[in-house]
């Protein structure tokens, strides 16, 4: 039995703000298949602690940066965690990594510091009677784990994946003493980054394996365009990179048991589901396909394409209903096109359920990101029978199949990609949609290859678990 204890900031169900949750709700059931022992560290946001029940305090900490806190064992929903139970750190409203406004916590350095501590902190001496025998960390939150190995004198190998490269978790260098940090480690192996502190170079430099959510994006991240930086750090450690592409939760995302929609087990089922979706966003019936998007809103999910090529949907009585929140010149601006066009609705929030309704309830799926690590909702999509249309990067290159004349021909293809990712080649796209959907057998045999393309985590499970095998000692 391996075991791995995960280092992260969200966990689905507990706590999510986007995939990095779902893969760290996902990944650790799909793990225990292959003799591996999972227990995530979670910080005690107060979703988290209003959820707890029947914990075990584990460890306790005199002063973890700024504070006392206590370590609680945990065990829900087939999950074993660790919570850290620090009220200086995490107990306030607002978002876990920003207020209500948006603005990141101006502590965000310790907070996550303190995450990366305790994993190290447990790793060296254990939880109770648990000691892991290889530590995953989780994007930058988790990235100066490194640092309190190496301060904590202990040699339990580190596996690191990148969910998005775009977030460095960067701090000044005077933050050296507050974060307990080496100063004398303060250089271009170990943790600085352009004269600062950088908790993602941490983690890239110091980590025994690095891993992303896909393949293409490993490919990607080793080029100025998408490395974001970090590109050359990746070339230094390209030997020791690898992608491996997300899963989603079967259970969760079933449309024969979704306990949120009309269960079905063929497309067909999916009829009173579009016809639910329409009535809830206020949208007529109309004979073109029915666009849905369940996005954080970002300039990197491409939103402003969409509005671009909008039109040639509205051209084709195609529809869109989208769910998202994010940057408020984007929600402004998809508010303005939905009070414009009545084949256009906008829900601006975030909502479990409804984004099922969607994924049930839509002919396509759209992902029009500029970059895609993985991406989920295109592979939600797939199991739904709702036709992803995607940017070809990243994690969509790698998932969906582009209904080209030969994929078309050779019955495998499962959708339609893009490129450049631009507005004219997604107002191209949109025209390719609407062309397919007026074929209703082209439009079904798509579907059906669809629902039948693996999008679980049993492959890359098996991948991760050779990757802690390769880096557990033999026994002395
Ligand atoms: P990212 O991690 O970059 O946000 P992913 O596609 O990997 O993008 O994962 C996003 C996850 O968050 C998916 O599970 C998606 O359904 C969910 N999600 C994003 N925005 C919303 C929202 N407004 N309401 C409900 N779920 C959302």
């Amino acid at each position: 039995m391996t075991k791995v204890l995960f280092v992260v900031s969200e966990c689905a169900p507990f706590i999510k703000t986007g995939g990095l949750a779902d893969v760290a709700g996902a990944l650790p059931l799909a793990l225990s298949a292959f003799d591996c022992d999972v227990r995530v560290l979670l910080p005690g946001y107060p979703a988290v602690i209003a959820q707890l029940s029947k914990t075990k305090v584990v460890k306790t900490y005199e002063d973890l940066f700024g504070g006392p806190a206590k370590l609680r064992r945990w065990k829900y929903a087939g999950l074993n965690l660790f919570i850290i139970d620090a009220p200086h750190l995490y107990d306030r409203d607002g978002g876990i990594y920003g207020d209500v406004t948006g603005q990141d916590w101006a502590d965000n350095p310790e907070r996550f510091a303190a995450l990366s501590y305790v994993g190290a902190s447990i790793a060296s001496d254990g939880a109770g009677d648990w000691t892991p025998d290889i530590l995953h960390g989780h994007d930058w939150q988790a990235g100066l784990t490194p640092e309190y190995l190496q301060s904590a004198g202990t040699d339990v190998p580190f596996v690191f994946t990148v969910h998005n490269i775009a977030f460095h978790g960067n701090t000044s260098a005077d933050r050296m003493n507050a974060l307990h940090l080496d100063a004398t480690r303060f250089d271009a192996d170990h943790f600085e980054f352009w004269g600062q502190i950088s908790a993602l170079k941490s983690a890239l430099m110091g980590a025994d394996k690095i891993t992303t959510v896909s393949r293409t994006y490993a490919e990607e991240l080793l080029t100025p365009e998408f490395g974001i930086g970090m590109d050359g750090v990746l070339r230094h450690r390209k030997a020791d990179l690898s992608g491996i592409v997300n899963g989603i939760d079967e259970a969760a995302w079933n449309p024969a048991t979704d306990p949120n929609i009309k269960p079905y087990k063929t497309a067909a089922g999916k009829a009173a589901n579009k016809q639910a979706l329409q009535k809830t966003f206020g949208l007529a019936t109309s004979d073109g396909p029915l666009c849905v998007l369940v996005s954080r809103l970002t300039e990197q999910k491409g939103i402003d394409l969409l509005l671009e090529a909008l039109p040639e949907l509205l051209r084709h009585r195609g529809q869109l209903a989208l769910l998202g929140s994010g940057e408020p010149k984007l929600e402004v601006a998809l508010l303005e096109a939905a009070a414009s066009h009545e084949n256009i609705a906008v829900k601006i929030g975030y909502d479990e359920a409804l984004s099922h309704q969607m994924i049930a309830g839509g002919d396509a799926i759209l992902v029009p990101s500029r970059f895609e690590p993985c991406g989920l909702t295109q592979l939600y999509g797939l199991r739904y029978g709702t036709l992803p249309l995607v940017a070809l990067t990243g994690g969509l290159a790698d998932t969906v199949i582009n209904a080209s004349p030969a994929a078309l021909a050779s019955k495998v293809a499962t959708g339609i990609q893009f490129f450049p990712v631009n507005g004219q080649a997604l107002t191209n796209a949109f025209t390719r949609l609407c062309d397919f959907y007026s074929q209703p057998a082209v439009w079904k045999a798509m579907q059906r290859n669809a629902m039948k393309q693996a999008v679980g985590w049993d492959a890359s499970a098996a991948e991760y678990s050779a990757i802690y095998s390769s880096l557990m000692k033999a026994p002395s």
